[in-house]
């Protein structure tokens, strides 16, 4: 497997305090850290006096306390939303009812695809199937605040209405859940995507942020060269799947144990879908061939491996 990446684990940061960032930017950290959120979710607030909520997080009424009481005496006049996963989305009724702030997202929750018959989607939970955005923002559209300006930057992939926020003159991207510094990113469908996902690095990788600050763990420096980082650890993992296939025809199970070397038992679940999300993909370039449409539970062989591969 070829690992040219290097994640950074040594953040270390309190929990539901507010805390400077980066020059005008603050952050507070929700306290629900984990094998999916490493240290917890990180609500940003852009400004100082009119000011801007980046995910207000998940519903937990310690966390939107803390983010309130950072906000004292400030006015929220927005609340932009990365993407509608329970750990980013579900705050914003309180802190919109508290503030009064106008929600900018993409949209609601949706599906990259329709489900197949028989599929259930296995991270149901993770959904935030009741968030509506009072503005549903397009690729490109521009938002003023009260000394800043953000452009809406569609980021699907991780789940189909991400968006990332550019903060024009800070040169700086809120990258969500789409590019982190700690971990890869969970691409699980029918939520998400591979194809989409490789297609919003390529677009990261044209744009000029050179610093992200992302849904979970610290922020990320020559921001560039890291999501080309990404792109080529992703083609890595492509081609381990491939390698793997060339020795026959197996099933998801057999992949991830060959694929992911040492990985935390924990995240089984999680590998297996994002070989899903490979597959998918290699189906849909006919690289590889399995019967029906793919499936967790399906067997997958070499598209011209025949049927012996
Ligand atoms: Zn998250």
């Amino acid at each position: 497997m070829s690992d040219d990446i290097t994640f950074n684990k040594n953040f270390d940061i309190a929990p539901e305090r507010v805390s400077e960032i980066g020059p005008g930017v603050r952050v507070v950290v929700a306290d629900n850290p984990g094998p999916f959120t490493f240290k917890g979710t990180m609500s940003y607030i852009i400004g100082r006096g009119k000011v801007a909520i980046v995910d207000p997080g998940p519903d937990d009424d310690t966390h939107v306390a803390a983010l309130l009481d950072a906000v004292r005496n400030e006015t929220v006049r927005h609340i932009f939303v990365t993407h509608t996963h329970r750990d980013h989305s579900p705050a914003v009724a309180k802190v919109k009812a508290a503030t009064g702030a106008t929600v900018y997202a993409e949209g609601p929750h949706r599906l990259a695809r329709p489900l197949h018959i028989g599929e259930t989607r296995r991270l149901d939970a993770s959904a935030d199937l009741d968030f509506r955005p009072d503005v549903a923002l397009a690729d490109g559209e521009i938002v003023d605040g009260d000394g800043f300006t953000v452009e809406a930057v569609t980021t699907p992939g991780h789940t189909a209405n991400h968006m990332a926020f550019a903060w024009k003159e800070a040169g700086v991207l809120f990258a969500g859940d789409h590019v982190m510094g700690w971990s890869t990113t969970i691409v699980a469908p029918p939520d998400g995507a591979m194809n989409d996902y490789m297609a919003s690095l390529d677009k990261l990788a044209r744009r000029s942020e050179q610093l992200y600050l992302c849904g979970h763990g610290a922020p990320v420096p020559q921001a560039r060269r890291y999501v080309e980082a990404l792109i080529r650890h992703r083609h890595g993992r492509e081609a381990s799947i491939l390698h793997r296939l060339g020795k026959g025809a197996t099933d998801i199970p057999t992949i991830v144990k060959a694929v992911y070397i040492g990985l935390d038992p924990r995240l089984v679940g999680a590998a297996g879908l994002s070989t899903l999300a490979h597959l998918e993909d290699l189906v849909a370039r006919g690289v590889v061939a399995t019967e029906g449409p793919p499936s967790i539970t399906g067997t997958y062989r070499l598209a011209d491996a025949g049927l012996a591969g």
